[in-house]
């Protein structure tokens, strides 16, 4: 029976704080917060990091080498949540894209994409994007928020649990992942949103997912793509030092102004400058450049050869991308034969291997398809699942 008395209290009772995406200092005022002395801070932020980021455990209580009544207080006051799955597609293939509610009701798309020997997941930075590239489905989504640190490290957390990318941990699902011992070898900023709009917190995010002593996977396996966002780029070199990815997609301005609006404010020249000054360029690092091959738009031979002029003195690899169609897209997809060709003058030039093989377009997990709050694209998605 509830009273009077009991009532307001169990209204009154805050939700637990989330420890995920905090950096180790955040972490060590938590726990001065709980009366853990100054001496002993350091030891149990890097106890705490490792179960959370090395082990994937949710359960304060599995943290056997914490005393047993601290993991009560630990857990009374914090969590280790991970997004709300609402739903979860595999591929033929094997890649996966899920859908996750945020603790807002705010939606975004995650994608998961296996090889034999490597496994990529493409993580979102934004809900939408407030950009409207022409041939991209995200953009054409008007809802936007930034997504917190914890929000973006989450991605990756969840994506270990739905995988069995934990040590002892086996997948629900094995259909086509790697074979090497860690599933998630790489990790793009390519999922939805701009993530240059959203610095600070993807920043923190790519920190953590760096740390050496808990998801560790490395800032050359780490590439952020932009459309274009000139003044951070050299800022994000410094202050993050990942692989970069420019979504070029033309090479002349007039084009690149309506593909990709962004260029009115920054055009060619301008991305080109602060790519050639790109922060650790020099030891060995290439930036990919992104373009996605729309038919009679930006596919000719001309276009090829402009393109391999456009990067003569840049450390680059291109990165030829099939467009992938979405219901109302204006565009298509170059023909086989003429991406051959435009690939062939790339090649020619020492590029090698350019063309991106489009993965789960059968549950529109490919690049450009991620689009989340429309009921309609979400009613056609699951009909694709069931199919
Ligand atoms: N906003 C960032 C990152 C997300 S988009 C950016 O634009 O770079 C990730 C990549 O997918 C970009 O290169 C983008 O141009 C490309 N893309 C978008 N829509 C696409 C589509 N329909 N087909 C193929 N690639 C697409
Ligand atoms: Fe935004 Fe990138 Fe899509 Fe352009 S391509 S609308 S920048 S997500």
């Amino acid at each position: 029976m509830t009273t009077l008395m009991d009532a307001p209290l169990r209204a009154e009772t805050p939700p637990k704080e989330g420890l995920i995406g905090l950096d180790r200092e955040t972490l060590s005022e938590h726990l001065a917060g709980l009366g853990v002395p100054e001496r002993q801070r350091r030891m149990r932020v890097s106890q705490l990091w490792s179960w959370i980021y090395v082990r994937g455990v949710t359960d304060f209580e599995l943290m056997t080498d914490i005393a047993k009544e601290f993991r009560g207080t630990l857990a009374a006051q914090f969590a280790l949540p991970r997004p709300e799955i609402v739903t979860e597609q595999i591929s033929v293939d094997g890649t996966r894209k899920w859908l996750l509610r945020l603790d807002d009701g705010k939606e975004v798309e995650t994608v998961y994409i296996p090889e034999e020997d490597r496994g990529t997941l493409c993580i979102s930075s934004q809900v939408g994007c407030t950009l409207n590239c022409t041939f991209c489905h995200t953009g054409t989504q008007r809802l936007v928020r930034n997504l917190t640190a914890g929000e973006i490290v989450g991605q990756i957390m969840l994506a270990r649990d739905r995988i069995g990318d934990w040590p002892g941990a086996t997948p629900p699902d094995p259909t086509g992942l790697p074979n090497g011992d860690r599933k998630i070898t790489n990790v793009v900023l390519m999922g939805m949103g701009e993530p240059l709009y959203n610095f600070d917190n993807v920043r923190d995010a790519c920190a953590i997912a760096a740390d050496g002593d808990g998801l560790s996977i490395s800032k050359r396996r780490i590439t952020l793509s932009t459309s274009g966002i000139v003044p951070e780029i050299p800022r994000w070199g410094e202050e993050a030092g990942t692989m970069l990815a420019i979504s070029l997609h033309a090479v002349r301005d007039a084009l690149r102004d309506e593909l990709v609006p962004i260029n009115k404010k920054w055009p060619i020249h301008e991305l080109m400058d602060a790519c050639r000054a790109y922060p650790g360029l020099p030891n060995a690092k290439r930036i990919t450049f992104e373009y996605v091959m729309l038919k009679d738009v930006n596919d000719s031979i001309a276009d090829a050869k402009a393109l391999v002029k456009l990067l003569a003195k840049i450390p680059a690899k291109i990165n030829l991308i099939p467009f992938n169609p979405w219901p109302g897209a204006p565009y298509e997809c170059s023909d086989w034969e003429q991406i051959e060709k435009f690939a062939e003058v790339v090649n020619r030039a020492g590029y090698a291997s350019p063309v991106r093989s489009p993965r789960g377009r059968d549950i529109m997990a490919a690049c450009g398809q991620l689009k989340s709050t429309s009921l309609k694209q979400r009613a056609s998605e699951r009909l694709a699942a069931q199919a």
